[in-house]
């Protein structure tokens, strides 16, 4: 693990020279080296387009993940009135649901409602998706990945690694502005960073 962390922060500085832009740090520092790991073992993940229950759980990610979601849908012209509205409804949904503040198992998955990103059974931001998304798999039925609790096989190296990529993405956002090494909830986040924008004109 010593050894990719080692990687990791290389690539970090390294795409630091390169790029200016979040979306384009991250992909270069932690979403290419996350993705290849997980294609590299060759074995066969089960998820397939319209397989989508990891799309309806609660996704934690860094602020600055989230911001280069809301700057590849501002670079697609996505980024609209209707899919502003959408977040922004998943995010009030959500908070209701953690409204009481008791220790309540996560049933989240259980009301079934869906990311406002996906389309269709496929997702708006793929190439952009943030590292818990990327990371979320199965070796086994998909159909085991619609339990509150789910028990299925997965990828070690990615279970051992998903941690460290997620470090990566805090130390990115850390070096953009400590603001966005912050992490919460996907969408509370983007419906905040929206907010922001409509306020003021500008991202940060
Ligand atoms: S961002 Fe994409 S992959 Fe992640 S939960 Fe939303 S639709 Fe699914």
């Amino acid at each position: 693990m010593e050894d990719l962390f080692s990687v990791l922060t290389g690539r970090v500085e390294q795409a630091f020279n390169e790029h200016t832009s979040a979306g384009a740090i991250l992909h270069r520092a932690v979403y290419e080296p996350l993705d290849g790991l997980l294609m590299s073992t060759g074995q066969e993940i089960r998820c397939s387009k319209g397989c989508d229950a990891c799309c309806h759980r609660m996704v934690i990610c860094t602020r600055v993940e989230a911001l280069a979601v809301m700057e590849y849908l501002q670079g697609i012209n996505k980024w609209d009135d209707q899919l502003r509205e959408a977040v922004h409804l998943h995010a009030s949904t959500l908070q209701d649901y953690l409204e009481p503040g008791e220790n309540k198992p996560d049933t989240w998955i259980e009301r079934w409602v869906a990311c406002p990103f996906l389309k269709e059974g496929e997702c708006l931001v793929y190439p952009m998706r943030p590292v818990s998304c990327r990371s979320y798999h199965s070796l086994d039925e998909p159909e085991l990945c619609k339990v509150p609790i789910r028990k299925v096989a997965q990828v070690k190296e990615i279970n051992q690694a998903e941690e460290l990529f997620s470090m990566m993405a805090t130390m990115v956002g850390e070096r953009i502005d400590p603001v966005f090494a912050a992490k919460g909830l996907f969408t509370l986040i983007l419906d905040e960073l929206s907010a922001d924008i409509t306020a003021t004109g500008e991202v940060v």
